[in-house]
């Protein structure tokens, strides 16, 4: 329970039981779980069918109010059992205790430079704090020990409105701190804590806070602390706003501070958790913490620590990445980097770059961050590949399919996209706890599901997202913006039997919103359509300084009017996440059309799937691995080819075909009891076969088993004893990477022997123990297969010590020619080549 004193601001009375409203108020489960809706409606209607927010709601109410539905026993059993759920929810053995109680893993730090839980905490733009903020939400589904760590932004994001020009204009919001549900991050004297980081010469102040969302914690920094000069104190204002010189100080604020703020409430997390590589500079912090607690050198605390540092990539594209000015780089980080870290700056410079030597090179946050952990991933199947061909340079003379970049596939938080009528029949088919486990038969329950059951559903929510767009409709109208002054009849705007394509998206050129405006007339063509119309509900904001992302919202607004269709197509202006949750909950058909392959991932399409939408998209990210032609639809089909994508086009071609020829005829094709069968049956095999698996809870179990654990284990393994074996390790990679350039080849024998190559090779290794290589013959893949690798024996040679002789053969299926042989090193614990990248080939 809460300590009233603790808390920022003021509540409106002191009566006893406050506390526990406040307890309730700023534990943002309340943003997914909403059995205490009604309750917080009680003490203000107005005020929470406005905010949703009920820290907000508690700190406006009269004192009277307050008291008087304490004083009201049916509120206060209410509020008890509202508790003690809380508190089960918060403390019950969950998906990771269960099963895996042995863990050594007890917590995990996870850096990001946005987070989105809730639009009662704008400190998101969208995909990545998305990413951020259901996979913290599902970590406390399945118990999995997680603390978010990110800035505190004064105004965050900006906010959209629409001019009747179709001009985006931009809106700066303040995000009062004593109305957000934050609190200030407290010892256990009370004491307000708060933290110093460098910055070029300075110390600056930030102040800390945190965020309760059901079992885990979010820790906040920023750096408005009256303390500090006021151009410090500006840093922590907006997110990814100003140049490189603000980016790069909000970064140290985060990775950097990050770390002291763990340090200073006393977590010690084993895995660290970089989401995108924002968050870089905690590797160089982390090993400094390290160096000084066990007493050695920068570069052995970065070998030690790495292993538990866990580095995702978002990035599809090289210009994607963070690059500093060295100069910038001297000014902002010169003074740590020699007094703290105890190394040059050309050492720090060299674990940004490809080529150390190059001075002129820009130091790459996403290098440092590969440099500085143990594991790297991509964020679907597809951008695994495309980081493997964009971090290639780093592993120079490896192939492509040994590049060290895996892939987990984001998901998203079901709980939080789905809506009353979903969770209502997700309910009836597999119960209340259907997200918190390992999802086993939710896709065999969906299944039973009637044709009733799912047409009721989605005619439901697509009535209740009408309902939506009509009150903002009006909103927008009564604005003066892109929708005129006319009396509109409001009942006419939208039709709830039409079939409801949605777009919301970043406007951004790659994403490309207007693809359906490439043909213009086509479009018309379907949405004026008597017998089979076509409805269409669009939002997304341009970048502020984007003119060309800008042009495109413009193009859209000045379509809509030209040709009178308000009461059809309708922008929603300001995209955030209260408008996709409706978006995503009442169109039948979700459109995405980036550029193959520069989304990463996308998320936006998956929060469709719990609510019976379905999805029109380009094979990019998440959908080349999602897409069958039984769930949806793909654009750049191309015979699945793996070629990136058509021309412009041939894709605006083919989307118009699918809508005219397929998508439309399908909706439209009822039976007798005006139930669209086929349409159904997509549905059905989309809920049951897809939405498990991009569901958040997937994710966060992946990245639980497959690198959380490991990395914890070896992170241990590596530390324990004051890092003993760590620095043995340490050593053994030096004398690896030093004596690797003696390495040559003597004399090599090949024959075929019946079925067999035979391949017979003396080497020397020099300095170098045998035990640390790998000898192996080696093939490249045909046809985009993997490659073929033969470990080689290595045969005694009592005559000739400084010489090894290794053997081995292989099929003779291919030609001789087609294989060379190799060495590589395969040292314990090691990964190979994240953290030795050395290789030698025969040719
Ligand atoms: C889901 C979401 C996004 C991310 O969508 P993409 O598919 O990655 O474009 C961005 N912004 C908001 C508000 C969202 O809800």
């Amino acid at each position: 329970m809460l300590d009233p004193r603790q808390l920022y601001g003021f509540l409106p009375s002191n009566k006893t039981g406050v506390e526990k409203l406040a307890t309730l108020a700023l534990d943002m489960r309340w943003s997914w779980n909403h059995a205490a809706d009604k309750f917080w409606r009680q003490l203000d209607p107005g005020l929470w069918d406005l905010t949703q927010n009920p820290w907000l709601v508690l700190q406006t109410v009269s004192r009277s109010k307050v008291e008087e539905v304490l004083n009201d026993s049916l509120f206060k059993e209410k509020l008890d059992s509202l508790l003690e759920l809380r508190e089960k929810a918060a403390t019950k053995p969950a998906w990771f205790q269960e099963k895996h109680p042995e863990a050594v893993l007890t917590q995990v730090a996870y850096f990001s430079m946005e987070f989105m839980l809730n639009e009662a905490l704008p400190i998101y733009v969208g995909g990545l704090g998305n990413v951020a903020g259901d996979q913290l939400k599902s970590a406390s589904d399945l118990g999995v020990p997680v603390t978010g760590i990110g800035l505190f932004y004064q105004q965050g994001y900006f906010r959209q409105e629409i001019d009747q020009y179709g001009n985006q204009q931009v809106i700066h919001t303040f995000n009062d701190p004593g109305q957000v549900p934050i609190t200030p991050l407290r010892n256990e004297g009370g004491e307000w804590i708060r933290i110093q980081v460098p910055l070029g010469g300075y110390k600056i102040w930030l102040r800390t806070w945190e965020v309760q969302a059901g079992r885990v914690r979010l820790c906040l920094l920023d750096s408005n602390d009256p303390a500090n000069l006021p151009v410090h104190r500006g840093i922590t204002n907006e997110l990814y706003g100003g140049g490189a010189d603000l980016r790069i100080k909000q970064e140290i604020i985060l990775g950097i501070g990050g770390w002291k703020l763990l340090d200073a409430i006393n977590l010690k997390p084993e895995v660290c958790h970089l989401n995108e590589g924002h968050s870089g500079f905690v590797v160089l912090e982390r090993a400094r913490d390290y160096s000084k607690k066990s007493g050695c050198s920068f570069y052995e605390a970065l070998s030690i620590t790495r292993a538990g540092n866990v580095f995702t990539t978002h990035t599809a594209v090289p210009a994607g990445f963070d690059h500093f000015n060295p100069s910038l780089m001297e000014n902002m980080l010169g003074k740590y980097t020699r007094e703290e870290l105890g190394i040059s700056m050309e050492e720090l410079l060299a674990l940004g770059r490809e080529n150390p030597d190059n001075q002129n090179e820009y130091f790459n946050m996403a290098y440092l961050a590969v440099r500085g952990s143990g594991a790297v991933n991509g964020v679907s199947q597809l951008h695994g590949k495309i980081s493997r061909q964009l971090f290639r340079v780093l592993f120079p003379r490896w192939p492509i399919e040994e590049i060290p970049i895996g892939h987990v596939t984001n998901g998203v938080h079901m709980p939080s996209w789905d809506n009353e009528y979903s969770d209502k029949i997700w309910s009836k088919a597999c119960g209340k706890e259907r997200w918190r486990g390992d999802l086993g038969n939710l896709g065999k329950s969906m299944c039973r599901l009637s044709d009733d059951d799912l047409w009721q559903l989605r005619n439901s929510c697509r009535e209740g997202l009408i309902h939506f767009i009509r009150e903002r409709f009006e909103r927008q109208a009564l604005l003066g913006g892109s929708i005129t002054h006319q009396q509109w009849d409001l009942n006419t705007i939208f039709d709830k039997n039409v079939l409801t394509l949605g777009f919301a998206r970043r406007f951004v050129p790659y994403k490309r919103p207007n693809l359906l405006l490439n043909d213009k007339n086509r479009l018309l063509g379907l949405l004026n359509q008597k017998s089979q119309p076509l409805q269409l509900v669009l939002a997304g904001k341009a970048g502020p300084n984007d003119e060309f992302g800008k042009a495109l919202i413009r193009e859209w607004i000045q379509f809509i009017e030209k040709n009178n269709l308000y009461q059809k197509v309708v922008f929603l202006s300001d995209y955030d996440m209260e408008i996709t949750a409706q978006m995503v909950s009442g169109v039948d058909l979700w459109l995405n059309t980036p550029i193959r392959p520069w989304e990463a991932c996308g998320t936006s399409g998956m929060k469709v799937l719990v609510n019976g939408g379905l999805n029109l998209s380009t094979l990019d990210g998440w959908w080349a691995e999602a897409y069958s032609p039984e769930v949806g639809w793909a654009i750049n089909d191309a015979a699945h080819s793996d070629s990136d994508g058509l021309s412009e086009a041939k894709e605006t071609e083919v989307l118009f075909d699918l809508l005219e020829h397929q998508i439309i005829p399908e909706f439209y094709q009822q039976n007798e009891k005006g139930i669209p069968t086929r349409w159904i049956e997509r549905i059905r095999k989309s809920m049951s076969l897809l939405a498990p698996v991009f569901s958040a809870n997937r994710t966060v179990r992946e990245y639980t088993e497959n690198y959380y654990l490991p990395a914890a284990t070896r992170y241990l393994e590596r530390s324990g004893n004051q890092g003993e074996l760590g620095k043995k390790m340490y050593e053994d990679h030096m004398h690896l990477k030093a004596n690797w350039d003696a390495i040559s080849f003597g004399d090599i024998q090949n024959e075929t022997i019946g079925d067999f190559h035979v391949f017979q090779v003396a080497i020397r290794l020099g300095e170098i123990n045998p035990e640390w290589v790998i000898v192996e013959i080696f093939s490249e893949g045909t046809n985009g297969g993997m490659p073929e690798k033969v470990p080689m024996e290595r045969l005694m040679d009592p005559n000739n010590p400084g010489v090894q002789v290794y053997r081995g053969k292989v099929t003779s299926a291919k030609p001789m020619e087609h294989f060379t042989i190799r060495v590589r090193p395969n040292l314990k614990s090691t990964s190979v080549p994240l953290e030795v990248s050395q290789i030698f080939w025969e040719h």
